[in-house]
């Protein structure tokens, strides 16, 4: 007896083909690029040691504390699905052994895993095209690098977007912030959603960018980063805003932008769009210096984004299939081998065919028409005994009985 027929998991999409042309699309423009920032692909595993999110995202973050995929394997290794790609990247450029080798400039695409509640623009396997900048401190590099997030959004032509940037401070001047920020939230504690009143004790940071109306009705007047940083991270600040200045990249200050992971600090910036509802952060990144350290590597600044390739895919317009170039019809038997030669000889020259498998002309008609060839190549037996092909085209209704090489030139005109 058939059983049900089986559904993918909640949040977890197929790509089908109308979709993946468009993520194609998306990654093209990623590695043009950040080629041209002299970026190098990396492909990092997917399943991780599950310690490695817990030190480095941080236990109380949203992700760790309840959106991972995580299991036990047959060998009782507690391992995960990773859920981002930082950590990653941390893990491998230590393993790898790459800390004294000068900068290195990473970019990856990939799926990652959130068990979060799927809605538009949020699932729960979703792809992320990401970049990491290992050995790099300053202010010039965090502006070169919005300056390439940016450059890779325009190349994809989605219009209506816009840079935030903030400033996290660094453990200098964050803990006195951070007391400041925790008496203003106790005071308002009562004004709070259930979650910030927990985020108050363990991440008091969080509260600032709850998407709870009532919250950020209450936090109208909260204690900003920006207006208690030290000198260093001042500076740093005032030199990222020169930077993106001089390279006309346009921002605007969000004092509300925290990033969910507890690893960033100082740089913190979100390209934002208002066109996909509540999930329009499309692309989100930051400075993260003490990660590697943590990691148990050497002091290493670093910076770094991701971008989400289903959102980005979803601020595209549809495209037109790529479409067949020539579909072939063999009518007779005797001239089925001569339409293979035939088709083989167009793919060579890098066209794109289908062979409609020979017997039934009805048939084989119905099924150009159904690929929507561009070209019909009908071969039978008067045209194996010329060696040529009558070629029609569909547009034009045109017919013609030409050579494999002229096939190949009117095709490709
Ligand atoms: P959000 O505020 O939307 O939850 P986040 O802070 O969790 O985002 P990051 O961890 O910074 O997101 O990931 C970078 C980008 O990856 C996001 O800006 C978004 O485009 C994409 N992304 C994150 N989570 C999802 C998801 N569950 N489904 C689809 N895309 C996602
Ligand atoms: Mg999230």
């Amino acid at each position: 007896m058939a059983g049900k027929s089986l559904q993918s998991i909640r949040g977890i999409h197929d790509g089908l083909p109308d979709e993946v042309r468009k993520w194609r699309r998306v990654e093209s423009a990623a590695r043009r690029i950040f080629g041209t920032f002299a970026c190098s692909e990396v492909r990092l595993p997917v399943l991780e040691p599950t310690e490695l999110f817990v030190r480095s995202i941080g236990e109380e973050t949203d992700i760790v504390s309840k959106e991972m995929y995580c299991f036990v394997d047959q060998g009782e290794d507690h391992i995960c699905l990773r859920p981002e790609g930082t950590a990653g990247a941390v893990r491998a450029y230590l393993q790898a052994g790459l800390t004294r080798s000068g900068a290195q400039r990473w970019f990856y695409i990939g799926p990652m895993f959130r068990r979060e509640r799927p809605q538009k623009g949020r699932l729960r396997q979703f792809q992320q095209i990401g970049m990491e900048l290992f050995g790099a401190s300053g202010p010039i590099e965090d502006a070169e690098v919005l300056a390439m997030a940016q450059a890779f959004l325009t190349e994809l032509g989605i219009a209506g977007l816009r840079l935030e940037i903030n400033s996290l401070g660094c453990p200098e001047c964050r803990p006195g912030y951070r007391d400041r920020l925790v008496e203003y939230l106790n005071a308002r504690a009562d004004r709070l959603c259930e979650t910030c009143n927990d985020r108050i004790t363990k991440n008091p940071m969080r509260v600032l960018d709850c998407k709870v109306a009532s919250c950020q009705a209450a936090l109208t007047d909260a204690p900003e980063m920006v207006g208690h940083l030290c000198d260093a991270c001042d500076v740093h600040f005032t030199g990222l805003k020169a930077g993106l200045d001089a390279l006309a990249v346009p921002y605007q200050l969000n004092a509300r932008i925290v990033r969910g992971l507890d690893y960033y600090n100082r740089t913190a910036f979100e390209f934002v769009t208002d066109q996909l509802g509540a999930q329009g952060t499309v692309l989100a990144g930051g400075r993260y210096d003490g990660l590697v350290e943590s990691l148990g590597g050497p002091a290493t600044p670093a910076i770094g984004f991701a971008a989400g390739l289903e959102r980005l895919a979803m601020l595209l317009e549809d495209d037109e299939a790529a479409g067949i170039d020539v579909a072939v019809v063999a009518l007779g038997a005797e001239s089925i081998n001569y339409s293979l030669t035939q088709a083989s000889g167009l793919r060579a020259a890098g066209l794109s065919v289908v062979h409609c498998g020979g017997g039934a002309a009805k048939r084989q008609f119905k099924m150009a028409d159904r690929e929507a060839a561009r070209f019909v190549a009908v071969i039978g037996g008067d045209e194996m005994a010329a060696g040529k092909v009558a070629l029609k085209n569909m547009a034009s209704g045109e017919q013609q009985t030409l050579t494999l090489a002229e096939v190949i030139r009117a095709v490709s005109a």
